[in-house]
C-alpha cells in the first residue's frame, strides 16, 4: 500500500491483554488454522451490503481445541453450522462478544466434532469499515453506484468473518452475484471478456494473507496493456488510464529479470473513484489505484511500480505482523525504486529516493522514538496507524544501504534468493534476519557489521553515515530556491519551466514551513499554481498557501479536498487550516458538503483533525 502517514502515538483504544503475537486479531492460529475460504455472496447496492455464506476450511493443530476463534467487525451473523466431508451439516452454537471499538467482535464457535470445514451465514453492515458504497452521483459516469473494498490493515473482518492476522495464509474461491449491469472484480484471477451476467466466480489459487482479499463493482470497463495485464476503470478513465500505464509490462520484465519469475499469473489494475483513500493497494493479481495517478505524463506511475513489486515483497513474502511491516512497505518502496530506474531512468528513481530520504530526516526528529524504529512497539497504536512513513522511507533507505555496501550484483542475488526461500510464507523480522546473517553478511565479510544492521533494524532516528543519492538537478533547485528567498531571483526568473512532478515536489517541500506571503503570491503568478490539475504539487502548494494567509485560494483547495479522498493529498490541508480560528471554521464548512465523498476511514481521519483543533466544549 502507499499511504503517507500518520502515527498516531496517542490513537489508543487497544487493551494490553489483546497483545498477542499479532495485536489486531482475536485468531488462535496455534489452536487451528483457517486454510480455504469459500465465499457465496450477493452484492445489494440499495441496502449498501453483502449477504450469503463463508465456508471456511480448518486444519485443527490442537485437537482438543474447545473453540474456533474469529474476527469480525459489524456483521450480521444468521447461523454457523458445521460441514463434514461427506457434506452433512449440524448447527453449532456461538458467541458474538460485544465490540471492541480498535478490533471489533471475537466470535468464537464452539466445535466439540472439531469439523474439517464450518460454515457462516450472514450480511454486511451498511458501514462497514472495509467497503465504501458510492451513489451513481458519486460516480464519473453518474449512471450506476460503485463500490470497493480496503482490507489492509484490518477491515476484511468487517467484509468476511476470518482470522485476520497477516501470518494466516488461505486460498479462497467465489462465487458473487449482482445486478447484471454491473461487473465485479476480486483480488483474483479476473476475466476482462466475462459477459455482465451478475454471476461472477473467482479463484485464487495461491495462499494470500487476508488484508489483500478484495472486491470492487461498478460501471467497470477494461483494456489490455499487454498480455498479461489490463486496466480496469469507469469507462470515461479506462482508455485515459490504459494509456498512463501502458509500461506495465516493462515493469512486469524488469521485476522478473530482478526477482525472479511473476508467480500470480495475470497483474491487472484497477482505476477507483477518487474517494479511493490511498494511493495503492496490492490487492493480489489486481491493484487497486487511486485516479490521482493519471496525470497524462506518466510522472506518477511509480505508484504502480510500487505495487507490482508488492508481487514479491508482501504478497509473496509476507510480513506476519504489523509491527514487521516495514518487511513489507521497506522492501517494497526500495524494488519500487529498481523498477523506476529501469523503465523511467536514474535520474527520476534517484529524485524519488532522495524526496522520500529529505522528507523522512524533517520528520523523524519529532517523533516518539519508539515510532522512529522500523520495529516499533504497537502496543496502544491503532491498526491503521501501525505503518508509518518510518516503515517505507527508512526501511528503502536500509535497503540501498545495504545495495551499497554489498555491491549490486551481489546484492541484487541474496534479494532474489530472499523471495524464493521465503515465497508464499509471513515472516517475522527475527526470520528475516536470521536469513541476512550467513546469506548476506557473513557471506561477504568486511561490508557491514552486524551492529550496524541491528542499529538500522532496532534503533531510533536514520544512522548518520546513511548513504543519500545525488541529484544534480535537485542541487539545482536547491540553489534556485536559496537565490528567491534571499530576494536575489523573483519568482518568474526561476528556471522552472522543465520542472518535472518530483522537483516541483522537491521545491515546495522544502520552501520554510510558514513562507511569506508575498513570496506565495509571486510565485503563484509566476506559475499559476493554484487550481493545478497535479494533486501532488497541488497538496504542497495549498498547504503552504494557507499557512501564510493567502485566502485567495480558498476555494481552489476547498474543491482539491472536496474532489479527493485520497488520505494523504487531502489531510494535511486540512491540518493546514486548523491552524487557525477562522481556517478551522472553513474546514468544517467544506468538510460538511465532502464528507458523503469520502470513504469511511477518510471520514474519520478527518473527524479527528477537526476535533482535536476545536475547543473541547464544557
Ligand atoms: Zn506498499
Amino acid at each position: 500500500m502507499r499511504l503517507l502517514s500518520l502515527f498516531a502515538v496517542a490513537a489508543s483504544t487497544l487493551p494490553l491483554t489483546a497483545m498477542a503475537a499479532e495485536p489486531y486479531s482475536y485468531a488462535q492460529p496455534d489452536q487451528v488454522r483457517v486454510t480455504h475460504l469459500d465465499l457465496d455472496l450477493t452484492i445489494d447496492f440499495p441496502q449498501r451490503e453483502l449477504s450469503g455464506q463463508a465456508t471456511l476450511k480448518l486444519d485443527w493443530k490442537n485437537p482438543k481445541a474447545p473453540s474456533l476463534v474469529l474476527d469480525t467487525r459489524d456483521l450480521k451473523i444468521a447461523s454457523i453450522e458445521s460441514v463434514s466431508a461427506d457434506g452433512k451439516t449440524a448447527p453449532l452454537n456461538y458467541a458474538l462478544a460485544p465490540r471492541d471499538k480498535a478490533l471489533g467482535s471475537k466470535l468464537t464457535i464452539a466445535t466439540p466434532t472439531h469439523p474439517t470445514r464450518v460454515r457462516i451465514v450472514y450480511a454486511t453492515s451498511p458501514d462497514a469499515a472495509g467497503l465504501q458504497w458510492l451513489t451513481p452521483a458519486q460516480t464519473a459516469g453518474k449512471k450506476l453506484p460503485f463500490m470497493f473494498s480496503q482490507s489492509e490493515s484490518i477491515n476484511a473482518r468487517s467484509w468476511v468473518p476470518i482470522q485476520d492476522s497477516p501470518a494466516i495464509r488461505i486460498t479462497y474461491d467465489a462465487h458473487i452475484k449482482a445486478t447484471s449491469d454491473v461487473r465485479v472484480v476480486m483480488s483474483a484471477l479476473n476475466d476482462a471478456q466475462h459477459p455482465l451476467d451478475g454471476d461472477y466466480t473467482f479463484d485464487q489459487p495461491h495462499p494470500i494473507p487476508s488484508y489483500l482479499l478484495a472486491i470492487a463493482a461498478g460501471d467497470i470497463a477494461a483494456e489490455a496493456t499487454g498480455p498479461r495485464s489490463a486496466v480496469y476503470a469507469e469507462p470515461s478513465m479506462v482508455h485515459k488510464a490504459a494509456h498512463e500505464f501502458e509500461d506495465t509490462e516493462k515493469m512486469i520484465a524488469t521485476a522478473e529479470r530482478l526477482y525472479g519469475p511473476y508467480r500470480w499469473g495475470r497483474y491487472d489494475l484497477i482505476v477507483l473513484p477518487p474517494s479511493f483513500p490511498f494511493g495503492g493497494m496490492e490487492n493480489a493479481n489486481m491493484t487497486f489505484a487511486t485516479p490521482t495517478i493519471v496525470v497524462g505524463d506518466k510522472s506518477l506511475a511509480s505508484v504502480i511500480s510500487h505495487e507490482l513489486a508488492h508481487s514479491w515483497s508482501g504478497n509473496l513474502v509476507t510480513n506476519a505482523t504489523w509491527r514487521d511491516g516495514w518487511l513489507n512497505e521497506g522492501f517494497t518502496t526500495y524494488v519500487q525504486g529498481r523498477i523506476t530506474e529501469a523503465v523511467y531512468g536514474k535520474s527520476l528513481a534517484d529524485e524519488e529516493a532522495l524526496l522520500s530520504a529529505r522528507a523522512l530526516e524533517k520528520s523523524i526528529g519529532s517523533m516518539p522514538a519508539n515510532a522512529q524504529k522500523l520495529t516499533p512497539d504497537l502496543r496502544g497504536v491503532d491498526a491503521d496507524d501501525a505503518l508509518s512513513d518510518v516503515a517505507y522511507d527508512k526501511g528503502s533507505w536500509f535497503l540501498r544501504t545495504l545495495e551499497q555496501r554489498f555491491g549490486r550484483a551481489d546484492f541484487d542475488a541474496y534479494l532474489r534468493s530472499y523471495f524464493d526461500h521465503f515465497a508464499f510464507q509471513s515472516i517475522t523480522t527475527e526470520q528475516m534476519l536470521a536469513y541476512m546473517k550467513p546469506n548476506l553478511i557473513d557471506k561477504y565479510p568486511g561490508k557491514m557489521r552486524w551492529a550496524e544492521v541491528q542499529d538500522w533494524v532496532y534503533g531510533s532516528g536514520i544512522p548518520k553515515d546513511a548513504p543519500l543519492p545525488d541529484s544534480p538537478r535537485f542541487d539545482a533547485i536547491d540553489t534556485e530556491r536559496a537565490a528567491f528567498l534571499a530576494d536575489k531571483l523573483t519568482a518568474d526568473k526561476l528556471d522552472a519551466k522543465g520542472w518535472n512532478t518530483q522537483e516541483w515536489m522537491y521545491f515546495l517541500d522544502r520552501l520554510p514551513d510558514v513562507t511569506a506571503l508575498a513570496k506565495i503570491k509571486a510565485l503563484d503568478d509566476a506559475w499559476h499554481l493554484t487550481g493545478t490539475p497535479n494533486a501532488e504539487i497541488g497538496m504542497r502548494w495549498y498547504v503552504h498557501a494557507i499557512v501564510a494567509g493567502d485566502k485567495d485560494v480558498w476555494p481552489a483547495a476547498a474543491e482539491h479536498m472536496t474532489r479527493i479522498g485520497r488520505l494523504y493529498l487531502t489531510l494535511p490541508l486540512y491540518k493546514a487550516f486548523a491552524k487557525t480560528p477562522e481556517g478551522l471554521a472553513y474546514a468544517k464548512q467544506v468538510y460538511a458538503k465532502a464528507m458523503a465523498g469520502y470513504h469511511p476511514l477518510t471520514q474519520q481521519a478527518v473527524e479527528g483533525i477537526l476535533a482535536k483543533a476545536s475547543p473541547a466544549k464544557k
